[in-house]
C-alpha cells in the first residue's frame, strides 16, 4: 500500500498572506486533491516577537477567501495537533535531547559576542562562515561549570561531511556538500526551537509525505534531511517552486503593487481570478486554455510538470484575467462582491434587481471592481459635466435635448420595448431632418444624463434612472 499523501503549508504570521504563499498553498492543495491526500495548515509562530494574531487572522481569512480550505489546522483541529508551533514548545526539547544522546547534537555556550567575533574573522579572511566547534568537545565537567555560572546553552546539530543527494520533485536531482554547512543551532538558548528544527519535528510528527515550498528554502533542505536521518525518520519528498519575480525581475515587493492577497481583494480583484492567475506562475494547462477554475486546474495538474524556473508576476495579465472573470461571473455574486465597493453611494433607492442591472451594464470594460466607483457614479449621484461641457453647449444638444425631453414626458416607463423603439425613431428623425449621425444624437443624450460620452447601454440608463430623474437631468439643458 502506498503511503497516504499529506502536505502542508506552514506560514509564519509575521505578515499578511503573501501572494507567493498563496501559490504555494494552491500547489499543495492541488497536489493533495489530485492524490486524494490531506492538506494541513500549520502556523509557524516560534518567533513570538514577529508574530501577531492579526497576521494569523489575515492568513486564515485570505486562504478561506481563495477557497484553499485545509483538512487539518489550528482552527479545525486534527489528529496531529496542535497546529500552532507556539503550542508545541514542550515537544522540541525531547527530540533535541535525543539527538544529543545519540551524539548528533551538542550544547553550545558561545555568547553572541563570541559568535560575532567568529563571523568577523571569517569576513576578514574572506572565507564563508562556519561555526568553530569551540563547544563540541567540552567535558561534562566544563559544561556543568558553565551552567552553574547561569549560562544557558543553545543546542547545535553536528554536521559531518557527506555528499547529500536528493531528488527534488520540481528541480530534479540536487547535490549538496554538507561540509559547507557548519554546525547549526536547533534549539536557541531560550529553549525555543529554530525554524529548521521545529519544521522537521512537526513535519515528522504530522506525517507529512511531501514538502512543497518556495525555493528560498532550498538551502534549508540539506539541514532538514540531516536531522531526519539522525532521528531515523522517513525523509519526506521535497519540491521547491521557483520564485515569483516582479516584471523588472527583482523580488516582488510593495513598490511594484499589491503583494498581500487581502490587498488585491481590497483593490477589487476577484479571488477566482487571483487563484487562476497564481496557478499559471509555474504551471501550464495542457490544452493551452488559461482561464480555468480550481477543479479544472486540479484535474490537469501534475507536480512533475511544474516549471523549475522563476515566474514573472505580470500585473497587466492579472488585470486582463480579472476582467475576464468579471465579464463571466454570475451577476448576483458579482453584485454581492461589487456593492461594498460602492458604499460611498446611496444605493438604497434602487431595488436589488435594479442594482444587478447597473452592474450588468457597467461590467464589460472594467478590470477591477474599484473601477465601478467611477463607472456607476451617474446612477447614484448627479452627473459631473466637466468633460462634456462643450458637447452640451453645441448645436446638436441644443436641438436634440428639448425634443427628447418632450418625448420622455410621454414615455411609458413600464414598456421598455416601446422606449427602445422610440429612441430608434428619434435617431432617424434627427438624421433625416438635421443630418445628425445616430451616434451624435445619442452622445447629446448620454452627455446630459451621465456627464460622459461613453458608458453603459443608453436604454438601460434611461430605464434605471426613471422618468422623474431623466426629466430632471434634461431640464438643466433647456
Ligand atoms: N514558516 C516558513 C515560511 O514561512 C515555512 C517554510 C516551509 O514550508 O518549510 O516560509
Amino acid at each position: 500500500m502506498t503511503e497516504k499523501v499529506r502536505v502542508r503549508i506552514a506560514p509564519s504570521p509575521s505578515g499578511n498572506l503573501h501572494i507567493g504563499t498563496a501559490r504555494t498553498a494552491l500547489f499543495n492543495y492541488l497536489f493533495a486533491k489530485k492524490m486524494n491526500g490531506e492538506y494541513v495548515l500549520r502556523i509557524e509562530d516560534t518567533d513570538l516577537d514577529r508574530s501577531s494574531e492579526d497576521f494569523k487572522q489575515n492568513i486564515f481569512d485570505s486562504l478561506h477567501a481563495l477557497g484553499l480550505d485545509w483538512d487539518e489546522g489550528p482552527d479545525v483541529g486534527g489528529p496531529y495537533g496542535p497546529y500552532k508551533q507556539s503550542e508545541r514548545f514542550d515537544i522540541y526539547p525531547k527530540f533535541a535531547q535525543m539527538l544529543i544522546d545519540k551524539g548528533y547534537a551538542y550544547e553550545c555556550f558561545c555568547s553572541n559576542e563570541d559568535l560575532d567575533k567568529e563571523h568577523e574573522i571569517a569576513k576578514e579572511k574572506k572565507i564563508p562562515y562556519k561555526y568553530s566547534r569551540k563547544c563540541l568537545n567540552l567535558t561534562p565537567e566544563e559544561r556543568a561549570e558553565l551552567k552553574a555560572k547561569g549560562i544557558k546553552p543553545s543546542i547545535r546539530f553536528k554536521v559531518d561531511y557527506k555528499e547529500l543527494v536528493f531528488n527534488d520533485l520540481v528541480k530534479g536531482e540536487l547535490k549538496f556538500d554538507t561540509s559547507l554547512i557548519g554546525d547549526f543551532a536547533i534549539m536557541k538558548s531560550n529553549g525555543t526551537p529554530t525554524y529548521n528544527f521545529a519544521v522537521v519535528i512537526d513535519d515528522m510528527l504530522m506525517k507529512i509525505s511531501h514538502v512543497i515550498r518556495g525555493e528560498d528554502h532550498i538551502s534549508n533542505t540539506p539541514k532538514q534531511i540531516l536531522i531526519y536521518e539522525a532521528l531515523d525518520a522517513q525523509v519526506p519528498k521535497f519540491g521547491h517552486l521557483g520564485m515569483i519575480l516582479a516584471p523588472d525581475r527583482s523580488k516582488l515587493s510593495k513598490r511594484h503593487g499589491a503583494t498581500a492577497v487581502s490587498d488585491f481583494i481590497k483593490q477589487g480583484y476577484l479571488t477566482e481570478a487571483l487563484l487562476n492567475f497564481v496557478a499559471l506562475l509555474g504551471w501550464a494547462p495542457s490544452d493551452g486554455v488559461e482561464i480555468k477554475n480550481v477543479n479544472e486546474i486540479a484535474a490537469d495538474f501534475r507536480i512533475g510538470e511544474i516549471s523549475s524556473s522563476n515566474s514573472i508576476f505580470e500585473y497587466e495579465k492579472l488585470n486582463w484575467m480579472n476582467g475576464q472573470y468579471i465579464k463571466k461571473m454570475d451577476i448576483s455574486r458579482l453584485t454581492d462582491l461589487a456593492l461594498p465597493f460602492l458604499n460611498m453611494y446611496d444605493t438604497s433607492k434602487f431595488s436589488r434587481s435594479q442594482l444587478e442591472r447597473i452592474i450588468e451594464v457597467t461590467r464589460e470594460p472594467i478590470t477591477v471592481l474599484t473601477d465601478l466607483v467611477h463607472d456607476t457614479q451617474y446612477f447614484f449621484e448627479k452627473p459631473v459635466y466637466d468633460e462634456v461641457k462643450e458637447l452640451l453647449e453645441g448645436e446638436i444638444a441644443k436641438n436634440v435635448l428639448p425634443y427628447f425631453k418632450n418625448e420622455v414626458e410621454n414615455y411609458d416607463f413600464n414598456n421598455e420595448q416601446e422606449i427602445h423603439d422610440k429612441l430608434a425613431d428619434l435617431r432617424t428623425y434627427f438624421k433625416e431632418q438635421f443630418g445628425y449621425k445616430p451616434k451624435e444624437t445619442m452622445w447629446a443624450i448620454r452627455a446630459a444624463l451621465t456627464g460622459r460620452t461613453r458608458g453603459a447601454d443608453m436604454l438601460a440608463i434611461i430605464v434605471l434612472l426613471g422618468k422623474d430623474e431623466v426629466l430632471k437631468r434634461l431640464s438643466n439643458f433647456m
